[in-house]
């Protein structure tokens, strides 16, 4: 298998470490959104976020948060942004959660498409999400 994140987490590939530990692997983003951009990467192989275990899930939103807490201090951003990329959106295939710091008028946003929906519209997708949810196997 050819992972450039396996490659860093077995120490064949160099990469900026701030942390780690028997889960997760916290690095640099060579293609920083903001200096300080780091990914929570766990240390088990997976594509995407919804095959991730529980375990390695929680070590990588808990660790995303200490790393978040160590970014604003640091930086003295404005605000953190935590963001996960999946399926086609995404560019490295080993699940990862980007944390970076933002700054007022940095430059990066949320284009948000210009999509109608109506109040029968919430209630309906609402409803089906509710019921695909209680079957409980997801
Ligand atoms: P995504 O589109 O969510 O899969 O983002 C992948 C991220 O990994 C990008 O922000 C890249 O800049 C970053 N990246 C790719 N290769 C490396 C590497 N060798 N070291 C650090 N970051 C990397
Ligand atoms: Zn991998």
């Amino acid at each position: 298998m050819n992972c450039i994140f396996c490659e860093i987490i077995t120490k064949r590939e160099k990469a900026y470490i701030i942390h780690e530990n028997d889960h997760v692997c916290c690095i640099l983003d060579i293609n920083p959104i903001n200096k300080g951009h780091v990914l929570v990467i766990p240390k088990k192989h997976y594509i995407e976020f919804t095959d991730v275990d529980q375990e390695s899930l929680y070590n990588v939103i808990i660790t995303a948060q200490k790393i978040a807490n160590v970014i604003e201090k640091t930086f003295q951003a404005d605000g953190i942004t935590i963001m996960q990329n999946n399926g086609i959106f995404k560019d490295v295939d080993h699940y990862h959660m980007h944390v970076f710091p933002r700054f007022q008028n940095d430059g990066f946003s949320w284009v948000e498409p210009d999509i109608d929906v109506m109040e029968e519209d919430l209630i309906a997708i609402g409803k089906t999400l509710k019921t695909e949810y209680l079957k409980g196997d997801v």
